[in-house]
């Protein structure tokens, strides 16, 4: 079988250098808010092209604490509305529920995945205090078109870059596309932890200083809170393991962009539908998701030939149990929904034999 996603593989390559950290914190016994994550936060700062990186627990929280730290700051308040994609992660919409503020979902365009910046307007209320962007499947949104109507309309703009690891737009990377950005290092994210973990990235020196005290119970100083924050630090061992692994992921990219091009240029099935890429180069090809109106019987077909594929994601947010407040029914965001229908993502971890890219693409144009 040709797994979807081979961690072993991906992470194995590093496992000398993995043990020499681990061996080094062992010795030292210093294992949250040290000089690792320092390390870390200065090196993906400087990766991204920002002023301030903020280590955290996790990818949702990065995003949560985004949206609390602007309540602090007396940007955002209770109940007012944040305009996000409805076809993104749930974690996205999550975040925003979170931090007591109200998702407004907008559609996304059936042929990149992204939110469509053309609907985004017509959903700014009174209350709309952001757009939150989410880079999906590595492509950044449109950004141009984004940032512009954010400063027509005075709102913040969040990017969701828990995907996009390295992906850039005209000549910037995310993480530097907006006031702030969420990162997740899930493990089978490009850039990934040997755990959760997860990054927050901003030029704005203000929100920064909430944000280093928020993460660690709204401490500024030992035993003194100056705001109710909450704990969720990324620590010492995964900003490590984070850092070794920051160097290969220009690399991993690049291995990822060489396999989208085979499957762009080699997979000729009529009954397929390949992604729309608008830079190829700026794509940090999280996932290769390709539409097929037969979709469940291609990944059955798929996977009796041996491939195995994931669908991201099989239920909208919209139509997610969590979500049976709002009154959403089926229908009320058709494209969101033609694409959960027949959406299928390929294998395209950095490691994967040139063989089995070469089979899988066989498979998908014998289908
Ligand atoms: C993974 C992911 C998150 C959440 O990250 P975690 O670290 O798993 O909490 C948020 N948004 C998107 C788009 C994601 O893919």
């Amino acid at each position: 079988m040709i797994p979807f996603l081979d961690l072993q593989k991906i992470n194995i390559r590093h496992e000398q250098a993995f043990k020499n950290e681990l061996d080094e914190l062992l010795k030292k016994g210093w294992f949250i808010l040290g000089e690792k994550l320092t390390e870390f936060e200065r090196l993906f700062a400087r990766y991204c092209g920002v002023k301030h990186c903020i280590g955290v627990a996790n990818g949702l929280d990065a995003l949560i604490l985004i949206l609390e730290a602007y309540k602090e700051l007396g940007v955002m308040k209770i109940g007012d509305e944040v305009i996000v994609p409805a076809n993104t992660y749930i974690a996205s919409i999550l975040a925003i529920s979170k931090a007591g503020l109200k998702p407004v979902l907008v559609e996304p365009r059936l042929d990149d995945y992204l939110i469509d910046s053309s609907k985004i307007e017509e959903r700014i209320t009174d209350r709309t205090v952001a757009i939150l962007p989410v880079h999906l499947y590595g492509q950044v949104c449109d950004m141009t078109a984004i940032n512009t109507i954010a400063l027509k309309h005075n709102l913040k703009v969040i990017e969701d870059s828990a995907q996009s690891h390295g992906a850039y737009y005209q000549g910037k990377r995310c993480g530097n596309l907006g006031d702030a950005s969420g990162f997740s290092f899930y493990p089978g994210k490009n850039l990934g932890a040997l755990g959760d973990g997860g990054a927050i990235t901003t030029n704005d020196d203000e929100l920064a200083e909430v944000l280093i005290a928020y993460r660690n119970y709204g401490s500024q100083e030992k035993y003194k809170c100056k705001f109710k924050g909450i704990n969720s630090r990324l620590d010492e061992l995964q900003a490590a393991f984070l850092t070794i692994k920051l160097k290969y992921l220009d690399e991993d990219n690049e291995k990822r962009r060489s396999i989208a091009e085979i499957y762009t240029k080699s997979i000729t099935n009529p009954t397929i539908n390949l992604p729309l890429i608008h830079n190829v180069n700026g794509h940090a090809w999280h996932l290769f998701v390709i539409r097929s109106q037969r979709r469940d019987e291609l990944q059955k077909f798929l996977f009796k030939e041996g491939v195995q594929t994931v669908i991201h994601y099989p239920i909208p947010p919209h139509l997610q149990g969590a979500y049976n407040d709002f009154g959403y029914k089926k229908g009320y965001f058709p494209i969101t929904e033609e694409i959960s229908d027949t959406c299928l993502s390929l294998p395209i971890w950095p490691e994967i034999p040139e063989d089995d890219l070469m089979y899988v693409k066989e498979a998908i144009n014998l289908f």
